[in-house]
């Protein structure tokens, strides 16, 4: 599946301006974990993928959880006395602290102060605030707005409503020739925040466009949902599903300039985790393998311990670590057409590898065959060893039913993509032949060192 090949066909610019451009198409819409605004989010992935809606009703318990009221807006401002708007929900969706209770009245600028948040260190930006499990209302807005709030009556007024509805989700399932699942995961529960946020749902989306119509040998899970209580419901209604789930990731903060930071699995080991850590180490970018930590995005929930599945993080930089984290300055000029290209061809890169990760056995272990012989011993770089044909000797060599392509790739420095195609050519000569076990033998080495290849392989040096 020459997945990272289809992309590179096009332009990185073109596709990243395409990313771009529907994260740009989604930055207005105000989100929230409930409500009209993920609906309205979804409806666009729909427009680009297989798109399935789910939505749980208000009050479902989800394991210790239990999915909350539906919250939609329409308008909030803060009226002067002169009658002037000096914080418009219709300027910015961030100036409404979201989950925040309806309310009207007219109050002097001292009861206000405690439902006004600002930054001071940046006192242009705009925070963003929420407020879902605790009923409460609030108002965003920069340093320098507050400032300039003279003494006197305010008419506040936010027009939302809190009531019994539903929590919406969007599944995108691409079949593959194995029922063993690939997760990806994204939220799609901020408001106007382009990298934490739109660049990650950008990216899924465009990867799902990618693999949709190719023939795949896992099926692949998308989810579009909000955050936290999203991947906590839908692992409490799809127990069956998650247990399908080989291999994962959580997809956010992908557009913005820094380098990529791949947070691994509770399990620490998985596949997933060798894969990143490797198609990382070769994409020519500055990179991070991070260990696991229980705080971050909804890998919490895929590797809370019940479930412990081998389910990583890719990010660029890392939430919290950037100053325009949450904040009305992680918008549109934020995040790169060029840089959101890049994480999707690294996310390609990574499914490239988990797709084309097989163990075989060498049918000439015996001695090296004669590849001249079969026509796979030319040097098209004269003299020197070529790059093929190294890659050719490394898999002859490890492929004893232990050692998987991923393994051989790691061990010979040399790109997963070369082993792989060195593979399918000693097989397609008839010198290799694929080890009983398939998929869930991918990467496991038997404890005791024995082989996978039978008896035609360690067997007879055994005997001799
Ligand atoms: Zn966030």
């Amino acid at each position: 599946m020459p997945l990272v090949n289809t992309i590179a066909k096009a332009e990185d610019t073109e596709l990243g301006n395409e990313l771009h451009a529907f994260a740009a198409e989604l930055y207005p819409i105000c989100r929230s974990i409930t409500g009209k605004g993920i609906r309205q989010t979804l409806a666009a992935i729909q427009g680009k993928i297989p798109l399935e809606f789910f939505e749980v009703p208000t009050g479902t318990p989800v394991f210790d959880w239990i999915v909350p009221k539906e919250w939609n807006i329409r308008d909030a401002f803060i009226r002067n006395s002169a009658g002037e708007r000096v914080v418009d929900f219709q300027k910015s969706n961030l100036h409404v602290v979201n989950y925040s209770v309806p309310v009207h009245a007219t109050v002097p600028l001292s009861e206000l102060r405690p439902h006004l948040f600002t930054i001071p260190e940046h006192p242009g930006w705009i925070p963003y605030r929420t407020s879902y499990y605790k009923e409460d209302w609030g108002f965003c807005l920069s340093h320098r707005q507050m400032m300039a709030l003279a003494d006197g009556d305010y008419e506040i007024c936010i027009d939302s409503t809190l009531e019994d509805g539903r929590l919406t989700y969007g599944e995108c399932y691409l079949p593959g020739e194995s029922a063993d699942e690939v997760l990806i995961s994204c939220h799609v529960c901020h408001p106007s925040l382009a990298n934490d946020n739109l660049s990650g749902l950008a990216v899924a989306t465009f990867l799902a466009k990618l693999l949709a119509g190719e023939a795949l040998r896992y099926s692949y899970r998308f989810l579009f949902i909000p955050g936290t209580i999203g991947a906590i419901t839908w692992l409490a209604r799809n127990h069956e599903k998650a247990a399908r789930i080989r291999h994962g990731l959580v997809l956010t903060c992908l557009g913005d300039s820094g380098g990529f930071h791949y947070k691994k699995s509770r399990r620490g080991d998985a596949e997933i985790d060798r894969a990143a850590a490797h198609i990382l180490a070769q994409c020519r970018e500055p990179s991070a393998v991070l260990e696991f930590s229980p705080y971050g995005y909804d890998e919490r929930q895929y590797c809370s311990p019940g479930f412990n599945l081998p389910v990583g993080c890719l990010m660029r930089s890392v939430w919290g670590s950037f100053p325009e984290y949450h904040t009305s300055a992680d918008n549109l000029d934020f995040i790169s057409p060029l840089k959101l290209a890049g994480s999707l061809r690294v996310c390609a890169g990574i499914l490239e590898v988990l797709e084309g990760n097989r163990t075989y056995c060498n049918l000439n272990p015996f001695c090296e065959p004669q590849l001249g012989r079969r026509g796979l011993y030319r040097s098209t770089g004269g003299s020197e060893i070529s790059a093929e044909i190294n890659a050719r000797l490394w898999v002859l060599n490890l492929s004893d039913g232990s050692h998987s392509l991923l393994d051989i790739a790691e061990r010979s420095g040399l790109p997963f993509a070369a082993i792989r195609d060195a593979a399918e050519l000693l097989d397609s000569a008839g010198l290799l032949s694929s080890s009983a076990g398939g998929a869930h033998r991918a990467s496991g080495r038997s404890a005791n060192g024995s082989n996978g290849c039978g008896a035609e392989g360690n067997g007879l040096l055994i005997n001799h």
